[in-house]
């Protein structure tokens, strides 16, 4: 009993604590190791029949199949869920089986759904999959205004689609007064919390009903595993649990354990990032060569005041637009020395892409128009190397434009 009180009061430590011990309290289990083991196994055998009906009933401590749950994934899951103020956290092998896996459990057959336009390739691929797999209907929107969802709510409305700060342009949606026109609406929200990370940003406490996470990027932070997180409270978790169970992506044991190394350091990451992302945007904002820098954390940033009114801190993932023709982009790419040419982001890395040119084919060039996307767009994600060293390879690269 006295234990168990000792445990209970482990919840008013910060999260930069729980992050590092929460759900680590019974490492008496395998030896008082400091670091849990890898739960290699597919399978764990029960001692009795009693033991084996609550296994399959994943209570207690007894697990009985790692597709259904590991340990590996359960000091993973109560982290994030601590994190985000959920009362609980699913994990998946990627973060786009997480956010198929959060919209599928809310689609229907002839229904609607809401989503911003700017949303993560993949995820906005999947919708117009439902599209035509379950002939629903989607309305893609800015998200920038609030009426403008009002507007295009339909009596058969399930979900709505979110990603702030979003892809492309990072415009951010306005998470308090959604959640309430929704909630009112009996419309179940999600968002692609990736970006900020559940250190900057919380939507569950804004009202938002589902968070879903790419574990690859920020939460794990070296580029080195792949996998997702979907967060929600028991109401709305439910119908997620069992479309989960149902696709069965769950990550492999080894893949949890690396995730679970790097989120140890999220906080002293972020910290790092997010001050080098600053120094870097004010050296592009005040670079002749470049027009335009889209980073919630400047004060420039149309939407700046909402982002802080909803937001305690900014990622290091932004764009910029070169002052250049199309055909000189070349020349800043291939300038570059330090920073990596790549797709993915959130590592320890800096690494950028030609937007346009990462969406590969698929889009018109007036779908691109109207996301924003143009040939001098640039996403820039700013790692951990000195943030001089960051800025004379950005110079140098701006030279040969
Ligand atoms: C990368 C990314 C994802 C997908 O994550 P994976 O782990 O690569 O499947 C989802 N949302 C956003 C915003 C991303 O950038």
């Amino acid at each position: 009993m006295i234990e168990q009180g000792i445990r209970e009061e482990t919840s008013v430590y910060h999260e930069a604590t729980n992050i590092l011990h929460l759900g680590e309290e019974e490492n008496d289990k395998y030896y008082d190791a400091v670091v849990p083991p890898i739960f290699q196994t597919s399978l764990f055998t029960s001692k009795t029949y009693e033991d084996f009906v609550k296994a399959i009933n994943h209570a207690g401590d007894q697990y009985s199949y790692t597709r259904y749950g590991n340990p590996n994934f359960d000091i993973l899951c109560k982290k994030i869920a601590s994190l985000e103020g959920g009362d609980s956290a699913l994990l998946t092998s990627s973060g786009v089986s997480a956010m198929s896996i959060a919209i599928l459990a809310y689609a229907q057959s002839g229904g609607h759904i809401i989503a911003i336009r700017n949303l993560y390739g993949p995820t906005r691929s999947f919708l117009h999959y439902l599209e035509e797999k379950l002939n629903l209907q989607v309305t893609f929107i800015s998200g920038d205004d609030v009426n403008e969802l009002a507007a295009v709510i339909q009596p058969n409305t399930q979900l709505v689609v979110l990603e702030s700060p979003a892809s492309f342009l990072f415009n951010v949606q306005d998470l308090r007064k959604i959640a309430a026109l929704c909630r009112g609406s009996g419309i179940t929200t999600v968002i692609d919390n990736s970006n900020a990370t559940p250190l900057f940003q919380k939507p569950l406490q804004l009202g938002i009903d589902v968070v879903v996470h790419s574990a690859t990027k920020y939460l794990s932070g070296h580029s080195d595993t792949i996998g997702g997180f979907i967060v929600a409270n028991q109401a709305q978790m439910e119908p997620i649990r069992r479309q989960h169970k149902l696709i069965g992506s769950s990550p492999a044991p080894f893949e949890a354990w690396l995730i679970l190394r790097g989120l140890r350091t999220l906080p002293v990451r972020m910290k790092e990032h997010a001050k080098n992302a600053l120094i870097i945007a004010n050296f592009l904002e005040s670079h002749p060569k470049v027009k335009r820098v889209h980073y919630p954390a400047l004060s420039s940033f149309s939407q700046h005041e909402l982002a802080k009114s909803q937001m305690s801190g900014f990622s290091s993932l932004f764009s910029f637009e070169l002052d250049a023709a199309s055909d000189r982009m070349v020349h800043f790419f291939n300038g570059l020395e330090l920073i990596k040419i790549g797709l993915s982001w959130g590592g320890y890395e800096s690494i950028c892409n030609p937007l346009k040119v990462g969406f590969g084919s698929g889009f018109t060039e007036a779908q691109f128009s109207q996301m924003g996307i143009t040939d001098q767009l640039v996403r820039l994600h700013v790692g951990l190397e000195e943030a001089g060293d960051l800025v004379d390879d950005l110079d140098r690269a701006l030279r040969q434009v």
